[in-house]
């Protein structure tokens, strides 16, 4: 995730190898990192190894969109000793010298869910990884929840600087986090986009954590090409002390070009602030009975889910209005409504029944009875009326 230890003496007490190592190391992580019991009891921990055949494919009527509206900030990249990062971990957007401009840094809807943009970070080599592989680096977009109960609650066992005006920490609380991950992939292009920013990542981050200049990004123009692709998500933890559980990550499926300068230069980095480790991953962590889930076909632009979503909810009910008229024309079927014929024949066997058993007609079949009774009248009616008219032609003829 990135350093979200205080940079006291803490800092450099946690380790992601044995001095001068080039691979992670599982036994350094787990006696460096035992002070936070999370990081060695935690049941939820990241990184992990997803598997994609196992990973379960959300029901497509779910709104799985993801948006982002980071605008364009005037940045001062940051060397945290164990890795590069952009911007603080705050709502509020600060320049070089750390002065809060109240600027918003953006936010990104999560699937219905507003969440605040605070800081990117990246890894070398990946911390999760897909069926087994690991890819040359890992970027993560930690937000967290629009709440303003989590944004400002301090943190315990952290000690991060009060902001001037002494109203909670610059931090906040570890709670309702998300992460937006992106794989890079070893290419022989490199990423123009990083490169706006990556030679002013501070070398040697013992001397000086951020660089001399600044710079403007627009980093959603690195994550925009991967949405449609999709994603896949699960609940896992801080990938560094205090391994705080309960974060909401979500790892795009297509990967981003980057080339071995690029990775050599958080390599380089890395080893002179981490004595001589150039990686910082942590090992990946057992998946107990967490469900990784992915996107079907990529995530759908938001007005589009709605779209289907309401598209959806239309079809259901003209099918449910279907069936209704149906069981209706049905029941009128049955009681002979719908053919003048059958109601007709109905009714002068009602009308029979009834002469044998009246009883029964009156309890059960009075209505059609009585119709049955109409019709007869009728009948007798128009016969007379025949009979009337065949009267006045015979007198006609007589005449
Ligand atoms: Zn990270």
């Amino acid at each position: 995730m990135l350093a979200l230890v205080p940079s006291g003496a803490l800092a450099h007490e946690w380790l992601y190898a044995p001095p001068n190592a080039d691979d992670a190391d599982s036994y350094s992580q787990v006696t460096t990192w035992a002070q936070w019991p999370e990081c060695v009891v935690g049941r939820e921990q990241s990184p992990i190894n997803i598997v994609t055949a196992h990973a379960a494919v959300a029901p497509r009527i779910l709104d799985d969109s993801i948006d982002i509206k980071w605008p364009i900030r005037t940045v001062t990249p940051k060397n945290n000793k164990h890795g590069f990062q952009i911007h603080e971990q705050s709502p509020e957007h600060y320049t070089g010298d750390q002065e809060e401009t109240g600027l918003p840094k953006g936010y990104t809807i999560l699937r219905n869910e507003r969440y605040n943009f605070y800081q990117a970070n990246f890894h070398t080599p990946s911390e999760n990884t897909i069926d087994g592989k690991s890819f040359a680096m890992e970027a993560h977009f930690l937000h967290q929840l629009d709440d303003e109960e989590f944004m400002t609650k301090s943190s315990v066992g952290t000690a991060w600087p009060k902001k001037k005006d002494g109203q909670g920490t610059l931090v906040g609380s570890f709670e309702h986090l998300a992460v937006l991950s992106v794989m890079f992939e070893l290419s022989s292009m490199c990423n123009p986009l990083l490169d706006e920013f990556w030679d002013l990542f501070p070398p040697d981050g013992s001397k000086t954590a951020y660089a001399r200049k600044s710079v403007e990004v627009d980093l959603s123009k690195l994550i925009e090409p991967l949405l449609p692709g999709g994603y896949y998500h699960w609940d896992g933890s801080l990938t560094t002390p205090p391994c705080t559980e309960g974060v909401d990550w979500n790892l795009f499926k297509a990967p981003l070009p980057v080339c071995q300068r690029q990775v050599d230069t958080l390599k380089s980095a890395l080893g002179r602030t981490q004595k001589g480790v150039t990686v910082n991953n942590r090992v990946v962590q057992p998946i107990d009975d967490r469900v990784v889930t992915q996107t079907s076909s990529g995530t759908i632009w938001r007005p589009l889910a709605a779209l289907s979503f309401a598209l959806s909810v239309m079809v259901v009910g003209l099918v449910f209005a279907l069936f209704i008229l149906c069981r209706k024309l049905h029941k009128l079927q049955k009681a002979g409504t719908a053919s003048p014929i059958v109601w007709r024949q109905r009714t002068k066997k009602a009308a029979a029944d009834a002469a044998e058993t009246p009883v029964k007609a009156v309890n059960d079949l009075s209505a059609p009875t009585e119709a049955a009774m109409d019709l007869e009248k009728n009948e007798a009616a128009l016969e007379a009326e025949a009979e009337a008219a065949r009267k006045k032609a015979a007198a006609a003829v007589a005449e």
